[in-house]
């Protein structure tokens, strides 16, 4: 299943139009359209395009695709570039944007205007659709189709001098409006839009359509594959139309790949722009969202997310890719870099009444099981530490492997211990656990050869830090969330995030820098925040448990 760019049927077509001479540098573009924060579909894409082009020595550029002003903006592109620099991706030169082309588009509108290739349309939106015919019905010709060559110069001009308002007129294509396929039938090419552009301004009152402009921004960017979704296929004859129609300086190919749709997950910019519209998460980089960022504050790596793209494949169909191999992709980067370190989530006193009052001993943990390189972490022991709740119970079965009344049990990374006496409260509320350490038991077994129960991990109370961590869990508990008739927003996980304001953590961890990653030992995979972590206030996320626990139920 390991797909290497050297192996997917892109870098297959890209061998041949090399080895035949076709193409000398293979040129490939990531083109997002700046209305959203990019989403893991746009990682494929992104680690798709970036990817053949480093692979076959060729270059990538970055362009927006800013054609509809409305709905875009600056924040965007910086979210976006931001992102996909974090992925560790460089792209060729500056970047790019369509924009910058508007001139030489309109400019190829009036070559086609004169060539009788273009003409300017007045029906209004409800005639236009019903002159468009359906499939299975074809159109009929526009009234306004056989202006002349100097009224639709005129018209267009004026359209572009601001001198009629939106809607009342577009710019469309002379194609074939009995085509079997509906984007032949005189697709518009111009709409009036009276709207300031983030990049132009109020320079333009037209704008070109995403049709009229995709195909030649990568026609005048030398770009030699034009890499994108399925969808786009059917646009393919209407894109050559145009190459075959206007003067362009090169011929891009354009090759079509199936979207990444994870299980669980939702992506489309629309939905997620609606998840944070109605505040159902809390902004585009929230750590619940499949956005890059968002994905980036969960405690993702890039690493991880390049991983992933490569494991699932490229093919030339569109189907449902298990989320839970992008959780494998994370886990296994962070099983093997991050540091360890422990994190009691639901804190239970344990007081350690041989132990002196004042005494704080400073042991030394591995900061990895395994990876020396990483070296060692220190580790204050003192009388009075916390468990996790959930590690004690008064009595229990042989299967109970943590502390029970009258038993043992190993401290990570310190002493074993034994539990002798419950302390409750007036409303025989659990407060805290009297035990006393086993002497000789730091790196030994007892020597009085009754072994542990298990093994479970500890803060100190006096020397620990408290912290804020957010339990966050998958965004939406259907594995289809938005397929069919599945209204996406009604299958919010209400699970998905729980904070808690009262953990405790080891003194190393407090000392965390921003998005550094770590296993809390037992707890699974976590990040320090990238905004509200601090050394005084440490807050972390949670990534990812250490198994998959939607598998075992
Ligand atoms: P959305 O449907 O989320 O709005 P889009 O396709 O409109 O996405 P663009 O900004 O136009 O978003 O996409 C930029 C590039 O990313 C395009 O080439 C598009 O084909 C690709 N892309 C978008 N979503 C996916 C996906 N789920 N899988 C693979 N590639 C994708
Ligand atoms: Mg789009």
């Amino acid at each position: 299943m390991d797909d290497t760019p050297a192996s997917n049927f892109l870098q297959t077509i890209i061998g041949d139009d090399i080895a035949s001479g076709r193409v000398a540098t293979v040129v490939t573009r990531f083109p997002p359209e700046p209305n959203g924060f990019l989403h893991i579909g746009h990682a494929k894409s992104i680690s798709v395009n970036f990817g053949l082009a480093e692979a076959n020595g060729g270059r990538c550029n970055l362009r927006f695709d800013d054609t509809n002003p409305e709905k875009e903006s600056s924040v965007y592109i910086e979210a976006i570039v931001a992102d996909v620099r974090w992925l560790g991706y460089q792209w060729d030169g500056d970047i790019r944007y369509a924009s910058s082309y508007f001139q030489q588009f309109y400019d190829w509108a009036v070559y086609l205007i004169k060539e009788n290739n273009a003409y300017v349309c007045d029906l209004n939106a409800d005639e236009a659709r019903e002159y468009r015919g359906t499939l299975t019905e074809p159109g009929r010709n526009s009234p306004y189709r056989e202006r002349s060559v100097e009224e639709n110069l005129d018209l267009l001009a004026r359209m572009k001098a601001g001198e009629f308002a939106e809607g009342a007129k577009v710019l469309r294509a002379k194609i074939d409006m009995s085509s079997p396929n509906m984007n032949m039938r005189d697709p518009i090419l111009y709409r009036i839009r009276k709207v300031t552009h983030h990049q132009t301004g109020n320079d333009w009152s037209i704008y070109p359509t995403y049709d009229f402009a995709h195909g030649q921004e990568d026609a005048i960017e030398g770009v030699t594959h034009s890499i994108c979704t399925l969808e786009f296929e059917d646009h393919r004859p209407l894109y050559e139309w145009f190459l075959d129609h206007l003067p362009v300086p090169s011929r891009p190919r354009q090759y079509e790949f199936g979207r990444l749709n994870p299980s669980y997950t939702v992506t489309s910019k629309r939905k997620l722009k609606q998840l944070v519209d109605e505040q159902i998460v809390d902004g585009w980089d929230d750590p619940r969202m499949p956005t890059i960022s968002g994905m980036r504050r969960r405690g993702y790596t890039a690493a991880s997310i390049r991983r992933f793209c490569e494991m699932i494949g490229t093919t030339r169909s569109d189907g449902v890719v298990d989320v839970a191999m992008l959780e494998f992709a994370i886990r296994e980067d962070l099983n093997e870099n991050a540091v360890r370190g422990m994190c009691v989530l639901n804190p239970l006193k344990v007081v350690l009444t041989d132990y002196p009052e004042d005494k704080i001993e400073t042991l030394s943990a591995p900061r990895h099981p395994n990876r020396d390189d990483l070296g060692e972490r220190e580790l204050p022991f003192t009388r009075e530490i916390y468990i996790d709740a959930d590690d004690f119970r008064g009595e229990a079965n042989k299967k109970y492997k943590r502390l029970v009344l009258g038993k043992r049990v190993r401290l990570r990374n310190a002493y074993v211990i034994e539990a002798d006496e419950v302390i409750k409260d007036d409303n025989g509320e659990i407060t805290e656990i009297h035990a006393h350490t086993i002497p000789g038991t730091l790196g030994e077994n007892p020597a009085d050869g009754i072994k542990p129960k298990g093994v479970i991990h500890w803060v100190s109370v006096a020397q620990g830090v408290p912290a804020e961590v957010r339990l966050y869990d998958r965004l939406f508990n259907h594995e289809a969330p938005d397929k069919g008739d599945n209204m996406f927003m009604d299958h919010i996980n209400p699970e998905s995030l729980s904070i808690v304001t009262n953990a405790w953590i080891e003194p190393a961890l407090a000392a965390a820098s921003r998005e550094q990653q770590f296993q809390f030992e037992r707890e699974g995979y976590f990040v320090a925040d990238r905004f509200d972590h601090s050394a005084d206030k440490p807050v972390f996320n949670k990534t990812i448990g250490l198994r998959d626990t939607w598998v075992d139920g």
